[in-house]
């Protein structure tokens, strides 16, 4: 039997590209296999039912709950997202190495439940890069400008809870050092520098020191 796989969990700011690492990890390493969540948000244009998520109602997600068929759950934005118990299993089984990108609440549920999950933060090199980022969608008004930078203070105080965190400046490097991290045995206590600043700049914007 295959040996069974680790668990690592994947968050970060909405804006600061982990959707787009992972794809690129998966893609260029072998060994890993990325946790499909259950979700009552509309799909996107992207999205792809069975594939990005499993896309439910909101019956049928609280009856997954009911049933005990997921990890854990959190509401974000109104949407319940959660992690089906069944695929994350099956992966680990066959020696995958699984990981779930998933938000903070989640992310602590995941580490109570499994205490050696690898939990990775992803963050840009400064709040300017992300609110940059945020308006380079070019879809959102500035209220909601502001709400996701709100928020990403929020998230900003629970990074010290992670293992890594992983700065996103350059999408290969930041690719093969994700995979290091979750290779290597030694855990990186040194994030303080990143997580003061982050947690700073972030407090600039909301407060209004910064201008948007
Ligand atoms: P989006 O709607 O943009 O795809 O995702 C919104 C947020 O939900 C992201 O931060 C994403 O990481 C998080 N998320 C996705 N799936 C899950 C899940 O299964 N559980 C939890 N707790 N969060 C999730």
């Amino acid at each position: 039997m295959a040996k069974e796989g680790l668990l690592a969990v994947v968050s970060g700011f909405s804006g600061a590209g982990k959707g787009t690492i992972m794809k690129k990890l998966l893609k260029t390493h072998d060994g890993y296999a990325l946790s499909i969540s259950a979700t009552t948000r509309k799909p996107r244009s992207e999205d792809k039912d069975g594939v990005t998520y499993f896309f439910k109602t909101k019956e049928e997600f609280e009856s997954m709950i009911e049933k005990g068929e997921l990890y854990e759950y959190a509401s974000y934005q109104g949407n319940y997202y959660g992690t089906p118990k069944a695929y994350v299993d099956e992966q680990r089984q066959a020696g995958k190495d699984v990981l779930l990108e998933i938000e903070v609440q989640g992310a602590a549920k995941i580490k109570e439940k499994f205490p050696e999950t690898i939990l990775v933060f992803v963050t840009p090199p400064s709040a300017e890069i992300l609110r940059d980022r945020l308006v380079g969608r070019g879809t959102e008004t500035e209220e909601e400008i502001r709400g996701r930078l709100a928020r990403a203070a929020e998230e900003a105080a629970l990074m010290d809870r992670y293992d890594y965190i992983l700065v996103n400046d350059d999408l290969d490097r930041a690719v093969e050092e994700l995979d290091a991290y979750l290779h290597s045995d030694h855990k990186n206590k040194d994030n303080k520098e990143i997580i003061e600043k982050m947690n700073r700049e972030l407090a600039a914007y909301v407060k209004g020191d910064t201008q948007l």
